[in-house]
């Protein structure tokens, strides 16, 4: 059996819903297919989040009602009125929910009120995809993700238990396997006691790769308008190449340092099973993507280039000249933790901690707040993080020109840099 996931941009409107139906009707059976919202529809709910925590109840209900408007006239698109009536009642019950999370937002406990609201998205569009690929002959079971995906209650970043999935997926998905495709959503999943939860931004890939795993996939393909994977981002570098076959633990480093490729947590468990995973293009079909599998024999890799901008350089130095040893670091690691701040890049020095993370001004004040009794805290800002895996001098000499470096680590393989323009 094959997993496919259908990102936002593949479903970004009627039209484009349309095409990827050729690609379904070619797909080997047994087919599950994970979709996410459609267009920035997330985005969208975010906001709606946003405006509740600022008291804008209005605000929020007006944008709310313009995102309804937006899928009725999405499903009026594909659907003939027979099966907009049939479908019609459960978007309903799904607007009725989000208006629901909007009134019972609870202040006290925002990252709980924002999955509540934010996991509609992919509810509303697989809705309205099953719905299209029925009235297409395309026989479809439409499965609630959070009747499979079993979490803890990290709201926004929930773990998954796996026991209880495992469970629940055999459950449900096998029978509905049989004779129909099935369709569930990317993203979302539930705790024990119901409440929806998101696996954090992006996360659909990761659902289609817990699937597949639970399932025995043969492939994941992920269906995205970009050829395959590319040795950089085409939108911050000229001269990309496009990468045939890849390993997992190069995209799990890729991803680490910042590559918006898939979502991170994808490759463990497809890794665990061996698994391959499928980059494809929607827009043509035909164009053979990249596979990422196993170690592969000696692959010569380009190389491969991660930007992360908005970073800002920490300078935590201690108060009482006391050096950062294990004593310091472990107090330091523990406030980055329980703030839940990814360090982008660390160096220690006599008695000074440097961690590179990205700018956000809340955590930062956070930081201070909770360092600044036993520690002097400096700050450089506009600062970007360079990654370079499978790097050469002149590379390294082409992306650094007109930069100040401000800090450098480097191993054989990799090479990175916090960079600032001069
Ligand atoms: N819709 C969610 C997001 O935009 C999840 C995903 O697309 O993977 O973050
Ligand atoms: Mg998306």
């Amino acid at each position: 059996m094959q997993v496919y996931k259908f990102g936002g941009a593949s479903i970004a409107n009627p039209v484009q819903m349309q095409q990827l139906v050729p690609i379904i009707q070619s797909a080997e059976t047994p087919l599950i297919i994970v979709l996410s919202a459609y267009g920035k529809t997330t985005n969208a709910l975010e906001a709606i989040a946003l405006a509740c925590k600022s008291h804008e109840v209005e605000e929020a209900k007006k944008l709310a009602k313009q995102l309804e408007q937006a899928h009725i006239d999405y499903a009026l698109q594909l659907l003939s009125t027979d099966n907009y009536d049939v479908v019609f009642p459960h978007l309903n019950a799904l607007f009725t929910e989000l208006e629901w999370a909007i009134d019972d937002f609870n202040h006290q406990d925002f990252d709980y009120s924002y999955d509540q609201i934010v996991c509609i998205g992919e509810l509303l569009s697989s809705r309205i995809f099953a719905a299209y690929l029925n009235q297409l002959q395309l026989s479809t079971t439409w499965i609630d993700a959070r009747d499979l995906i079993r979490t803890d209650t990290t709201f926004r970043d929930a773990k998954v238990d796996w026991k209880q999935t495992e469970k629940q997926v055999l459950e449900l998905c096998m029978p509905a396997m049989q004779n129909t495709i099935v369709l569930t959503q990317g993203f979302i999943g539930a705790t024990s006691d119901n409440a929806s939860v998101t696996l954090g931004r992006e996360g659909s890939d990761y659902t289609a790769a817990i699937l597949a795993s639970i399932l025995n996939a043969s492939a994941v393909s992920i269906w995205k308008d970009v050829e395959g994977l590319l040795n950089a981002d085409p939108k911050q570098f000229k001269a990309t190449q496009k990468i045939e076959l890849i390993s997992y633990s190069e995209v799990i480093e890729m991803a680490f340092y910042g590559a918006q490729v898939i979502h991170p947590k994808t490759i463990k468990p497809l890794q665990n099973k061996n698994i391959p995973l499928h980059v494809k293009c929607f827009l043509n079909p035909e164009l053979k993507g990249t596979t990422i599998q196993n170690d592969v024999l000696q692959i010569q890799y380009p190389p491969i280039i991660v930007l992360k901008k908005e970073q800002v350089l920490l300078q935590v130095t201690t108060r009482d000249f006391s050096f950062i040893t294990e004593d310091n670091l472990s107090k330091l690691y523990q406030v980055f933790h329980q703030l839940r701040i990814k360090i982008n890049l660390i160096q220690n020095a006599a008695i000074s901690f440097i961690a590179c993370i990205d700018h956000k001004e809340d955590q930062i004040e956070a930081i201070i707040a909770a360092l600044e009794t036993d520690y002097k805290i400096s700050r450089n800002e506009n600062a970007h993080l360079l990654t370079i895996r499978h790097y050469d001098n002149s590379i390294i000499d082409e992306l650094t020109k007109d930069t100040v470096c401000l800090l450098q680590q480097k191993t054989r393989s990799t090479i990175q840099l916090v960079l600032q323009a001069v």
